[in-house]
This record gives structure tokens, sequence and C-alpha cells, in this order.
């Protein structure tokens, strides 16, 4: 306590027979004030300043402080520790016994006043006791203690005197205590307030402003009071950690790496958004994961996004001189929706020279627009006649410029517009001659340096024909047969040389031997025909052909049995473990078979302790035999292994697709339990594909990726999550049809040698065909099967390769967390591998719906250009290269392939290879033949 002493340490007492006492600094003087040792309550000696002249009447005895600093305090409190001699407990002290004293204080600046008058000392209070005392009986210790506190106002000199005035009381005074209030240290809305002394007044608060503490920048000035009992009162404003920092205990305390704070009003430390990462603590933002990246307008909490993919599917329609392009948005967009179109290049140039591609003149027209469009069509027009022009469709978002993507997010289109003298006039017809003229082509290439005529007679075809040359647009045929129809085309010349012939134009000579001039009448009987009809019905002929076999694919796709599903909301799976009685949910999703039925022939597999697949015949009651997979429990199981086991039967039974393994029945009246299946020849897909280690064309493998990815869907739309998606889940049959299987909910953990444990799942997971979210979270979904048939589409292109090989389970998951994905197997398209990429997106909500890869398959079959394009070493797709005539059928189906195999792929490509027979039968056995194909 700063002022705060008991008085024997520092009081001295003026006494004759104490004169030691008097030495020192701090004198008291005192009149018949006396000090006095005695012994305290506990029989510890004090010292005490006594005073009790209660039989002499007018009283006036002082006893003085030294001088005591003032040290910045406004108000002082004086705590007086003292005992009192009750007066009615002392005979004959009527009048002159008194019971109280006077507390008086004196403001100074000079530390040593020798003499002060009385005068100067200002009363402070008159003190009584709260307990005074009868009589001292120093044996029976029954002493009184008062303890008073006073305040007084100390504002004028640097220090003061207290004063104890006695005016006739038995006093003894024990210890006196000055001191005065603070306001403590505090921290207050991060802002730090000092040890602050209190106001003068009992009511004053005193307006103290906060300084921010370290890493903290101001919200609001931080301000607070400090009232006169040492309480801080009313906290105004306050601060804001910094960037990089949060607030922990009244403190700034640096994000952790993996962590980031961008703006100091942010209220705590967030984690990096997807694809970024902070690896420093105190981050401000998250950088991005090598390849992602953040426009400069992307917010700090915005996730790293990547340019989009290449527009797709860029087609053009060209129409005399101008062109219409279309083209779909790209397969991925990156993570963001601002994706626009530019032409950043755009070139023309002659076609017959092998001048270098200029950038488009001025005059050319855009519609809606040349850059920044948003939508997926533009329309050019005032383009020059017969010229090669390259369009450059570029797809741009908002880090397109950040990542300086190039090419690999346009894709190109080259057209070439017509030169067409569109019609031609007969001016004049004579027995012998005909006049001709005809128009400018439309916006020519150049300056037109001559014109080129080509006629002949019309039944003589194109056998032999004259041509003529001239500079103007007119020209007159003389030297011809008198009353023969005769055929024209007209072409321009200009710098880049001639452009194409117009249509045909036949003009018929006549009988007269001189042209009709003068009467007013254009005499010359004018054949404008139209002989381009004999064209137009080829064309329309081919028109009907390929509509036909249009319609016929979409027709015969709407007739499949998978379009019959896909209507989703329609059908949706039930979970047998809802049913309370397993056998209910059997019979309802499967049915019972007779077990004299089966003919067992052999043993092909097993499953676990109790179970074995083996293959065999069925023959039910009015049908034919079929062969079937028989998979068995034999006797001995426990109650949860026969509840399972028959649990993937009224799964399966829900099912009816012609890509997921389909359930005959079951036999569950008698032992062993069984569940029939349809037989699928080659086993699962991962050892099918070992064993034909590179003998497929890409088209077969993605004809059975196509498979699968139709199966898949088909659960998803059920709202089935397969959770064990791999290829040796994979079932494949004699005709290469691909068929989803294994399903049952505690098989896919329990049951599958490839499922571990993980250290933070209890149950088991097939860690490398499993999304990161379902490994950490258990998060299965449709998006975490998708994932997995990336994985699987990985399987099929690498022919049966374990995915990450022999990397430990851990490190796989610590490779993929880190951002790696398995590299695009040897010869694998880029399309597939990017396909694969998409699937193994780290946000699931970016992964392709199992819907989006059918289409992305089926467009694949149908352009196989697509898959020609591999980043392996071996030079790019071989088999493709050479041509789909020349490819030949896998020798696992040699007896389903005609020699013309491209019908059979074709077929397979678009799950319609149960007519192949028919069409081989038929006599279609090239692609070519197929065009020939009639309703009939
Ligand atoms: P699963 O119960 O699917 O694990 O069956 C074990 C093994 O039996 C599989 O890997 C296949 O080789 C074989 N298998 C299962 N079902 C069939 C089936 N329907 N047709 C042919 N083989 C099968």
């Amino acid at each position: 306590l700063p002022l705060g002493n008991y008085f024997p340490a520092f009081w001295c007492i003026f006494m004759h027979h104490f004169p030691h006492v008097c030495k020192g600094k701090h004198q008291i003087k005192a009149q018949r004030w006396e000090e006095v040792s005695i012994m305290d309550e506990k029989n510890i000696p004090i010292r005490t300043y006594q005073v009790c002249n209660v039989l002499e009447p007018n009283q006036n005895n002082w006893l003085r402080t030294d001088w005591i600093p003032r040290s910045g305090a406004q108000r002082v409190y004086v705590e007086v520790k003292f005992t009192l001699r009750d007066c009615n407990s002392l005979p004959g002290v009527t009048g002159t016994c008194k019971e109280t004293f006077n507390l008086y204080y004196h403001e100074s600046n000079e530390v040593r006043e020798s003499y002060i008058k009385e005068s100067s000392f200002i009363k402070v209070d008159t003190v009584a006791a709260d307990e005074s005392f009868t009589q001292v009986d120093v044996g029976d210790r029954i002493m009184k203690l008062n303890t008073e506190v006073r305040d007084v106002k100390v504002t004028t000199r640097k220090g003061f005197y207290l004063a104890f005035q006695d005016v006739g009381a038995c006093i003894a005074l024990v210890s006196v205590r000055v001191f005065y209030k603070t306001c403590p240290l505090t921290i207050r809305n991060l802002a730090t307030f000092p040890d602050t002394v209190t106001g003068a007044d009992t009511s004053s608060l005193v307006e103290v402003r906060g300084s921010c503490v370290n890493q903290s920048e101001e919200r609001e000035e931080p301000k607070m009071y400090c009232g006169a009992d040492g309480e801080w009162l009313v906290p105004i404003g306050g601060c804001f950690c910094s960037p990089g920092y949060e607030e922990k205990g009244g403190a700034c305390k640096a994000c952790s790496a993996g962590f980031y704070k961008a703006k100091s009003s942010d209220a705590g430390c967030f984690k990096c958004p997807p694809h970024s990462h902070s690896v420093r603590d105190g981050a401000t933002v998250c950088d991005c994961h090598s390849g992602f990246f953040r426009a400069d307008s992307d917010p700090p909490s915005m996730a790293c996004t990547q340019p989009p993919s290449a527009p797709q599917q860029l087609i053009s329609v060209v129409n005399e001189t101008s062109v219409v392009l279309e083209w779909a948005p790209p397969r991925r967009l990156g993570g963001r929706s601002d994706t626009s179109y530019n032409y950043p290049r755009m070139g023309s140039g002659s076609i017959s020279s092998s001048q270098l591609c200029l950038p488009c003149g001025s005059d050319v027209l855009f519609s809606p627009g040349q850059t920044g469009l948003k939508t997926t069509r533009v329309v050019v027009s005032e383009l020059r006649a017969h010229t090669h022009y390259t369009f450059i469709v570029h797809a741009r978002n908002g880090v397109s410029q950040a990542s300086g993507a190039g090419a690999a997010q346009s894709v190109s289109v080259s057209v070439t517009t017509n030169q067409a003298v569109s019609s031609i006039l007969a001016i004049d017809v004579t027995r012998h001659s005909l006049s001709l003229s005809w128009q400018q082509p439309d916006r020519p290439n150049g300056v037109i340096l001559e014109y080129e005529v080509k006629f002949y007679e019309k039944d003589q075809k194109e056998r032999s024909y004259r041509i003529m040359r001239t500079f103007s647009r007119s020209v007159d045929v003389t030297g011809l047969n008198p009353l023969t129809v005769y055929v024209f085309h007209v072409r321009a010349r200009t710098a880049a040389g001639y452009g194409e012939f117009s249509a045909p134009f036949e003009f018929s000579t006549n009988s007269d031997p001189f042209p009709l001039i003068g009467e007013g009448v254009n005499s010359a009987f004018l054949l404008l025909s139209v002989s381009g009809v004999g064209i137009l019905l080829l064309i329309s002929a081919a028109v009907f052909i390929i509509s036909r076999r249009r319609s016929k694919y979409s027709k015969t796709k709407q007739d499949s049995e998978e379009e019959k599903h896909l209507n989703p909301g329609v059908k949706i799976y039930v979970d047998p473990f809802t049913y309370e009685d397993p056998d209910q949910a059997i019979h309802e999703f499967a049915k019972e078979i007779d077990v004299s039925s089966i003919h067992i022939e052999k043993v092909i597999g097993m499953v676990g302790e109790f179970g074995e697949v083996c293959s065999g015949r069925l023959r039910v009651q009015g049908k034919r035999e079929i062969y079937v997979a028989i998979k068995s429990l034999k006797a001995g199981y426990s109650d949860k292994q026969r509840r399972d086991f028959l649990s993937e039967a009224s799964i399966m039974g829900q099912f009816d697709h012609p890509n997921i393994i389909r359930l005959e029945g079951v036999v569950t009246r008698c032992k062993p339990l069984m569940i029939i299946t349809e037989y699928m020849e080659n086993g699962s897909l991962d050892a099918f594909l070992r064993k034909h280690d590179g003998q497929f064309t890409v088209i077969q493998l993605v004809g059975m990726l196509r498979g699968i990815a139709s199966g898949m869907k088909y659960l998803s739309d059920m709202s089935y999550v397969h959770r064990d998606l791999a290829a040796r889940n994979i079932l494949v049959n004699s005709n290469l049809v691909c068929k989803v299987s294994d399903f049952g909910l505690s098989r896919v953990l329990e049951d599958d040698p490839e499922a571990a444990y993980t250290t933070r799942v209890r149950r088991k997971i097939p860690i490398r065909w499993t999304a990161p979210e379902a490994i950490t979270y258990r998060k299965f979904t449709t998006a975490s099967d998708v994932w997995s048939y990336g994985i699987v589409m990985w399987e099929v292109v690498s022919y049966g390769e374990r995915p990450y090989w022999d990397m430990n389970n851990q490190d796989v998951i610590k490779a993929i967390e880190e951002g790696y994905r398995l590299p695009a197997p040897m010869d694998c398209p880029v399309v597939l591998h990017q396909l694969m990429l998409d699937c193994w997106e780290r946000e699931r909500a970016e992964r392709p719906t199992f819907s989006q890869i059918l289409n992305m398959l089926d467009k694949l079959i149908r352009n196989p250009g697509t898959l020609r394009r591999t980043g392996g070493d071996r030079p790019a797709g071989t088999m493709l290269e050479s041509g789909m005539g020349s490819e030949v059928c896998v020798s696992v189906l040699p007896e389903v392939c005609v020699p013309e195999w491209s019908v059979c792929e074709w077929l397979q490509s678009i799950g319609l290879e149960r007519y192949r027979d028919t069409l081989a039968a038929a006599g279609y056995t090239s692609l070519d033949s197929l065009l020939a194909l009639t309703h009939q």
C-alpha cells in the first residue's frame, strides 16, 4: 500500500521518557500522548499511542504524522484502528470524559514542517468508537479494537500531514493506514487500460483511453471509466485482431498453418478454402495449390479455382459468306460460374495459296459479339467468299489470366466460305448462241480478275465440256447446236485462285437464226432450271436414310430396358434392413426357387468362411434352361451371417437393368441357402482384364465403361449408394457386357479383401476406391460412388492394374489429401484421363454425375477421333490411327464378330449387340452397308 503504514513503524512520539524513539526523520509532536507497549489479543506486543486525561477538563492533546507524499492521489483514505474506554465505566469523570477524537489534515509541499499552527489543520471528522470497553483487564484480554475509515480530498499540494486531536477521551491508537485507490491495469475488448488513480470526488469518473494489444488494430476508440471505488465502468469501443491473428484469452494469437484471417473484422481464423493451403502461422490469405488460381476480385474465402477446359463440340454451319458457330460449354468449369467465350485468334487465308492466316478484318460482323460472350452461339457474317477461316473459341473465366492458360481452353474449327455466282441469266438466245450474264459473287475475297464459264451439252453430261474466260460478267457463247439443252457453271478467280463453280444452270438454244431484239420482250426462253434438283433428291435421300438411322437409334434406345428406368423418383431402392423380419424383405424382392430345378456344376469362387460360388443351370418350368451362378451359404452360419447373406438378394432383387447383375431367385427354405443370379461367363472384370492385357481397342474399353456407368446411373436414380464400386465387383459376360454386382451393406465393408480399417472410422473401407470424404467422415453418396467409378476407369484402361500400385493405405490417404491423383495409364486417351480427374475432384459437388459421365462416354463412342490423343509414350492410338475399318475384334469373342468388326463394335458401344446376328444374317456387315438399311 503506497501510503499505508502501521504507525509504530513510522511514528515517533515526543516523550521525554522515551528519548530514543524521537530520533530519526518521522517525528511527531505530541502533548500528553504516550507511546506504550501493550499485548494484543494474541499476546503479541504492539506499540500504541495512548492518552487518557479523563479527569481533567479542557483537554487538547495533538498527535501529528510526518509529511505524507500524495504520489498523484487525489483522494486518500485513512484507516484508524484504536481502542476507546467507556466513560461510564470510569468513576468520577462526569463532564470531562469524552468518547471521541478528531481527525485533521493539512496539505503542504514542505516535507519537514517543524511547527504547524492548530488553525492550519482542517478537520476531517470526529471519530467515535463502534465499540468501547469498560475496563482494561490485561489478564482477561477484553480490549475491543475499532476500525474506522475516513477519506479526504487532497489535491492542492505535494503531500499532507494528518493529526489526531484528543479532547479528553481515553484512547489507544493501534494503527493508522493511509492509502488511495486505483482501477487496476486491465484488458477489455482487446485494449489495455493502465493502472489508474481514482478521481478526487466520490462521484467522479476518470475517463481512460485504452491502447490496442499487440497484433491488433482499433475498431473504435477504446475507452473506459475509472470509478471512485476502483472499479472500471462502461467499456466503449475496442480493437480487432489484425489480419492473420485471432482473439484468444484477451490476446491476439497468430492463425495456425492451414488457417487464415483476411480482414481484422473477421470473427476468427478460418480453415483454408478448398484447393489452397497456408504453411506458416499468421496467414492473411491461403496460397492456392499448384494448378489452382484466384482472380483479383475473388475473396480470400473463395476456393481456388481453375480455368475452364476447352469448349466442347464446336460445330460450324456455313451459309454462303456467313458462318454459324455453336459449341457446348466446357466439361470442366474449374469451379467457377463466370465462364465466357472469346475469339482470341481468328484468321483467314486463301485456300489455294499457303500464305499464313491473317487476323480477320474489322468489317467482319459477330452477333451477338466477339468477346465476353455468355452464349454458346455466334453468327459471323460479312466474311469473304471462298476463303478459309479458322475460328478459335476460347473459354475464359476469372482465373484464365492468372493461370496463363491458353490453347488448352480453346477449340477451333476451320471453315471455307462459299464463292457463289448465285444465278446465271440467259439474255439472248438464238439457234447457235446464248448470251449469258450473272451477278458478281457476294463479298469476293479480293478483286475478281476473271470469270470462267464451263458448259456442256446436257446429254453429254460432263464427258466433254468447253471453257471460256471473260473479264466481264457476261459472255456470248457461240457455235452451239440448235434446240439443244446446255448446262452452264460459272466461277470467279481472284488473286487467291478460283472459287467454287456455281450450281448448274440449263439453257436451250432455239431454232431462230437471230436474237429477237427490239420486241420489248426478252424472248429468250429462259430455262432457269434448278438443275440441282437431282442433287437435292440425292441429298434428301441421304437425309432420309440418316435421319431414319438416327431415329432408329434413338427409338431403339428409348425402347431399351435402360430407358424404362430413366424416370427417377418412380422407383426408389428400399433398404432391406428397415424390415424387422429379414425374411419378409427377401420374399418381397426375390423369388423362392425350388432347389430341384437347380443343377450345380462346378465351384468358381469363394465368399468368406461359409460361402462359395458355383456355376450351374436353372430350369424353371415353362422356361428354357439357363446358365446361372449359385452363391451358397453353408450350414454353421450365425443369424447375422444369414441376414447379411440374404440382404444381397433383397437388394439385387429390386434392380432390373442390363448393367446390373440379375437375380433369378433364392433358396431359403432348405440348406444351404442359395442366391441364384445370371451367369457371367468372363467372371470379375479385374481378373478378366489382367488375363487379356492389351487386347482390346479403346472403343471396347470405353464400351465397358459405358455399361458400368449406365448401371451406376440406374442405381443412383434409385438412390442406391454402392460404396464398393471396383473392377473386382463388376462381372463380365460372354458379350463383354459389364454388370455391377456385390450388393449388401455389411458385405461391402466386411467381406471385401480390399476393405481396411482406417484410423478415423471403426468400419472397414476399401481405401483405394473410396472418396476422401467417405474415408474421413463416412459420407457415402452417389458422388463418392463417382469417385470410385473414376478408379474403375483407371483399372479398366490399365487392364486391371492395382490402383496406387503397392503404396500402403495410409500413404494413399495422405497423397490424395495433398492433391495427388493417379496418372493416365499407358495409352490412355487424354479425354478419359480428364474424366477420371473430374471424378476425383476433392469437392464432391464438382464431380460429374453418372448421367453426365454416360453422356460423355456416348459422345466419345460416337466420335472415336476424340479418343485418339493420348498422353502415353506409345504412338498414340495405334489401332485407332489405322482407321475404324481395319481393326479386328478381340480374341475372346471370335464367334460374335463378323469380319467387318465395326458393326459389332458399334452395336456394342450403344448396348445393342444383341442385334448383331440379325444384322449379320441380313448382310449388314460393314458400316457402309448400314447406310443402305431400310425400314423393311
Ligand atoms: P462375389 O460374391 O461377387 O464376391 O463372388 C466371388 C467370385 O465369384 C467373383 O469374383 C466371381 O469370380 C465369381 N462370381 C460371382 N458371381 C458370379 C456370376 N454371377 N457369374 C460368374 N461368376 C461369378
